[in-house]
């Protein structure tokens, strides 16, 4: 199936969330069953993450929004585990400090985007400023209005220096998100996970589902599309995920650079006499 074609928000669409089945799991009826197509995925994006840190011509962002317990620590899991860790980075975005809030905001956004030859993922990202800050009414709406534009140029300028950008929303449904708070509750080692705030902002889900519309609407453009992953199965969130990087980074046609020495040369120099040593 081609994830990218079902799962991305046509440029100009309307959004409406409760039309998307966040239980979806595409042709695969279980985690067992979807394994060696995982595998398969990581394995050649781990190939083609190779050539794109050799390279050095293009750069991947992956922005990663979605509610609480919708996955976004998963996803930055599964996706790293396929890549050498020189080549990636992976960035957290949490309510800005004083230095922060002092500028713009996307000036603590633009240091963390990934150069060329890398990937970076952003764990909540510059969305947040168009989510949190419009559900909370952190900013007045005409500052925040202007954001969408904002950030649409933005994205752009960095997609005309080399990097490409993937944006994953994780869609989960509002009992799936009940049920992945019990579980934390009910183990304790990830009760250093739950917060008073992630139950607060759940009674404000029908405004958090209104502003998640908005962004995807607004903001998915030819250059920066978003895909909603459909994210109540971890399992195929993680494959639909990966599948769409995969196909990106095949995109890009990646090669090895030529190499910078006379391989012949260097054959004959330090090897050929070597081996008449018997080294
Ligand atoms: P977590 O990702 O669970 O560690 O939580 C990070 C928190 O920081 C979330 O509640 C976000 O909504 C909040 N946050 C991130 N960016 C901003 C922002 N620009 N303004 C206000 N809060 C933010
Ligand atoms: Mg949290």
């Amino acid at each position: 199936m081609d994830y990218r074609e079902r799962l991305i928000v046509k440029p100009g669409s309307h959004v409406k969330l409760a039309d998307i089945d966040p239980g979806f799991h595409g042709v695969h009826e279980s985690h067992e069953k979807a394994l060696p197509e995982l595998d398969a995925t990581l394995a050649e994006i781990t190939s083609l993450q190779e050539l794109l840190y050799a390279e050095k011509k293009h750069a991947l962002l992956i922005v990663l929004q979605g509610i609480d317990a919708a996955g976004k620590d998963g996803v930055c899991w599964h996706v790293i585990r396929a890549m050498n860790p020189q080549g990636t980075s992976v960035t957290g975005f949490k309510q800005p400090t004083a230095q922060e809030r002092a500028h713009d905001f996307l000036w603590r956004v633009h240091k963390h985007v990934p150069g060329l030859g890398q990937v970076g993922i952003f764990n909540r990202s510059h969305y947040e400023d168009v989510l949190v800050v419009r559900v909370h009414d952190l900013a007045p709406r005409h500052v925040w209005e202007k954001r969408y534009e904002t950030i649409n140029d933005f994205e752009k300028q960095l997609t005309e220096s080399g990097v490409t950008i993937l944006k994953f929303f994780l869609y989960i449904s509002k009992e799936e998100q009940l049920k992945r708070f019990k579980r934390r509750l009910d183990d304790p080692a990830r009760h250093w996970k739950i917060s008073e705030s992630d139950y607060s902002e759940r009674e404000l889900w029908n405004d958090y589902t209104k502003a998640y519309e908005a962004m995807l609407e607004r903001c998915s453009t030819k250059h920066a599309p978003w895909y909603v992953l459909p994210s109540n199965h971890k399992w195929f969130r993680n494959l639909a995920a990966s599948h769409i990087i995969l196909e990106t980074l095949k995109k890009m046609n990646l090669k090895a650079p030529p190499p910078t020495v006379n391989i012949d040369e260097i054959r004959e120099k330090y090897h050929k006499a070597a081996s008449e040593k018997g080294a």
